[in-house]
């Protein structure tokens, strides 16, 4: 059941402790709620509802009370029996309460009151519907997010209601927080007893510097987590209807960083394998990248194409040969963030598609 109530302006009692709330009560402030917290003892005196449009109450995952249990709910509030039944019958005693006052409950699970953890999530190609729902769930529950340039960022508010947003982005060229910056951020905060989520672009682990910040978590004896995401560099060339693989083809795919040319060697490699060649961060070093693939063998008339800002209102697809690519991109102004696809792939895809505009000038660069 899903029911939407307007809580601006609303005064609302969340019953629980304070560690244990602060996701709740940080997610009930977003909405615009006005959010009072009392324990729940005090949730039983007199006039502690009064003007309540809504009551909280913050319960453990394990049922039956209000986390952090024993010293919230003194025995006098509710009996003398053990802690939990006292709680219980807190709960049960406050929900009558707000029954015959005619003020709505509803029930929260509790923070997780104990040490700090670090969730590193792949956040994909920037489309929110490329998260994954353990992204999603990650994301719900932090109270801190730091997040990169490449990260889908448009939707993190809503995603993570409870959260400290960050920007540790990078753009090319200018680190705003170096890398041990992040790192020692992670850890800092997770001491803290925090959910820290790291969110990155595409897979943390493709050229994500992910794995230095599980190196990071773990020798500082932070308990850290990964999340998987989908790596634009399968995921662009979707987006541009380009498959990496095609039965009769291309039966291999290589994933390489442009970030600086490459070597000679690791050309002859490239264009020794003849399956397809996918480059991020490629854009600056094309030209070297398209010279040295042409020195090792590969033939001038090999398809290339240039896919900018995927899964964005702006993607735009540049296609031409490892002959006229160059020239290509330049007359385009292609900038990054883009994927490069090299191989009869993307003859393949610009066909599948019917792409007629891509086809007309792919046909036309193979002719000339
Ligand atoms: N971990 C990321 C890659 C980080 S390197 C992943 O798995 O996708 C950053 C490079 O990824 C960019 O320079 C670009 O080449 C590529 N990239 C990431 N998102 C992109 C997008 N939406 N469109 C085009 N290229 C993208």
């Amino acid at each position: 059941m899903q029911l939407e109530v307007d809580l601006a302006g609303q005064r609302i009692v969340v019953v629980g402790a304070e560690q244990a709330s602060r996701r709740v009560l940080a997610r009930y402030r977003a909405a615009g709620a006005d959010v009072e917290r009392v324990s729940g003892a005090a949730a039983l005196h007199p006039g502690a509802l009064a003007g309540a449009r809504l009551v909280v109450l913050v319960e453990s995952a394990h049922g039956g009370g209000f986390a952090p249990p024993a010293a919230d709910v003194p025995a006098v509030a509710a009996g003398s029996g053990p802690a939990a039944t006292d709680r219980t019958v807190v709960a049960g005693d406050l929900r009558e309460r707000c029954r015959d006052a005619g003020v709505l409950v509803v029930r929260e699970e509790a923070a997780a009151v104990g040490p700090g953890h670090v969730t590193l999530i792949g956040g994909g190609p920037g489309a929110l519907g490329l998260l994954t729902l353990d992204a999603a769930a990650a994301l719900r529950e932090a109270d801190v997010v730091l997040y990169d340039r490449l990260a889908p960022t448009e939707d993190l508010a809503v995603l993570a209601p409870a959260a400290e947003l960050i920007d540790v982005g990078k753009l090319p060229g200018h680190h705003r927080v170096p890398q041990s910056g992040i790192n020692d951020l992670l850890v800092r905060y997770a001491r803290e007893g925090r959910h820290v989520v790291r969110l990155k672009g595409g897979d943390p682990f493709v050229f994500g510097r992910g794995s230095e910040e599980l190196a990071a978590c773990l020798e500082a004896r932070v308990p850290c987590r990964v999340v998987p995401g989908v790596s634009s560099a399968i995921s662009v060339p979707a987006a541009a209807g380009i498959p990496v693989t095609h039965r009769g083809v291309s039966h291999l795919f290589t994933v390489v960083s442009g970030h600086a040319p490459l070597s000679e060697e690791e050309h002859l490699h490239l264009a020794g394998l003849g399956g397809t060649i996918v480059v991020l961060m490629g854009v600056s070093t094309l030209p070297q990248l398209v010279a040295g693939l042409g020195r090792a063998g590969m033939r001038p008339g090999m398809p290339v194409a240039v896919v900018e800002r995927g899964y964005s209102a702006s993607q735009r697809t540049t296609a031409g040969t490892l002959a006229t690519i160059v020239t290509a991109a330049g007359a385009a102004r292609c900038q990054s963030p883009a994927v490069l696809v090299i191989g009869e792939v993307v003859r393949v895809g610009l066909e599948l598609q019917g792409g007629a505009t891509h086809l007309a000038r792919l046909t036309e660069s193979l002719a000339s």
